[in-house]
């Protein structure tokens, strides 16, 4: 059931990377999930992303320039920085052209600029944060449109959100998925996953010391966006059975994450979602992540799942002995009542409603 009218919405993609790279992290599935959520509700809905991008029936304009870096990297004095014709600035610079063709726009990019420029635009924006707080400037130009623009920031967990000293202003989106593809897979074989980008915020060899200790072989899937920081991981661990098997697409990803016995999530950041737990879950695939972060909201500690203490390798080996104990049927099961697409959707059109009743006050 639809609560809006139909609406006009103009999505712009993150800007550092082309949808399809696998660059942008979980932004790429989660604009993908989004724009299908509001097309199933009759809004229409067209996608603003880097030149290069593959996006499956939904119109999308390929924007040229630079690509931004990824804003993990820094610490928190780090500077905002653009490159030379950057394709962030080209985005929305072509976002000002055709604002009033909209009803309103949607921002993914964890980026100063949009933020910056929110009050110089006619249309409302809605910004979707997928980054917990890394940066003070960051926080601050946040933090300037929560007050100014209020109810437009989203984020997608409680715990992401209480990084920010602007909290109560946060509208949960949580996520949603295509859950029809994701096959649910009853007899796994006998090895664990690990999915996401290779880089040191998702901590990656905590699981390969877990591995190493337990005995049974780890499959990783992702970007290896981090060069040094993999062959650190492979130095340290000559002998751990782990295999890197590339960065899949989600139909190709599905099929072997399904296959597995579990999916190890070990970010030594606070994650603000993990779209890897859903997709584990919806295949029936149970999932060991640190008490930390986003996988700490989702996982049902002991029905679809185990939670550990953050950093705790010799945990993680406990919670890998009791795999067993966990429903796969449970799993899919979490996943399809509350992170389904109708579930995203219905969140979303709150969401909006609040923003364009707030716009129009
Ligand atoms: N992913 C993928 N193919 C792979 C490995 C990962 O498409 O082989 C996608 C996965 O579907 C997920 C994203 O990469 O949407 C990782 O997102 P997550 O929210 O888990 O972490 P982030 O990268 O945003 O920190």
């Amino acid at each position: 059931m639809s609560y809006l009218r139909p609406l006009r919405v103009l999505l712009l993609s993150t800007p550092v990377g082309a949808i399809g790279s696998g660059l942008g992290g979980g932004v790429e599935l989660t604009l993908k999930s989004v724009a299908r959520s509001l097309i199933q509700r009759g809004h229409s809905i067209t996608v603003v992303a880097p030149e290069g991008s593959v996006l499956d029936g939904i119109p999308l304009i390929e924007i040229p320039g630079e690509l931004q870096i990824t804003a993990q990297t820094g610490g928190r004095d780090e500077l905002i920085t653009l490159p030379k014709n950057s394709v962030l600035g080209n985005m929305w610079d072509y976002a000002r052209q055709v604002q009033h063709e909209y009803d309103l726009l949607f921002n993914f990019a964890y980026d100063w600029l949009p933020f910056y420029l929110t009050p110089f635009f006619e249309r409302a924006i809605a910004h979707l944060v997928s980054m917990g707080s890394l940066s003070d400037a960051m926080d601050q130009i946040i933090g300037n449109v929560a007050e100014r623009f209020p109810k437009t920031i989203g984020v997608h967990s409680l715990v992401q959100a209480e990084t920010f000293q602007f909290a109560s202003q946060c509208f949960n989106i949580k996520n949603g998925f295509d859950l029809s593809s994701y096959q649910f897979c009853a007899a796994p074989k006998n090895y664990l996953a690990w999915v996401g980008r290779i880089a040191p915020e998702k901590g990656l060899e905590d699981a390969v010391a877990a591995i190493q200790a337990v005995g049974v072989p780890l499959k990783i899937w992702g970007v290896i966006q981090d060069q040094n920081y993999w062959q650190k991981i492979l130095a340290d661990y000559p002998t751990a059975p782990i295999e890197y098997a590339g960065f899949l697409s989600t139909h190709e990803l599905q099929q072997a994450l399904g296959a597995s016995r579990a999916l190890l999530m070990t970010p030594h950041w606070v994650e603000a979602f993990g779209n890897v737990a859903i997709e584990a879950l919806a295949c029936g695939v149970p999932v060991i992540a640190y008490q930390r972060g986003g996988p700490a909201e989702i996982v049902r500690d002991g029905k679809t799942g185990w939670l550990v203490e953050p950093d705790r390798v010799d945990e993680l080996v406990s919670a890998i002995a009791k795999i067993d104990q966990i429903d796969r049927t449970s799993c899919r099961h979490q996943a399809e009542t509350e992170y389904s697409l109708e579930a995203l959707s219905d969140r979303l059109e709150t969401w909006f409603a609040n923003i364009l009743n707030s716009s129009q006050a």
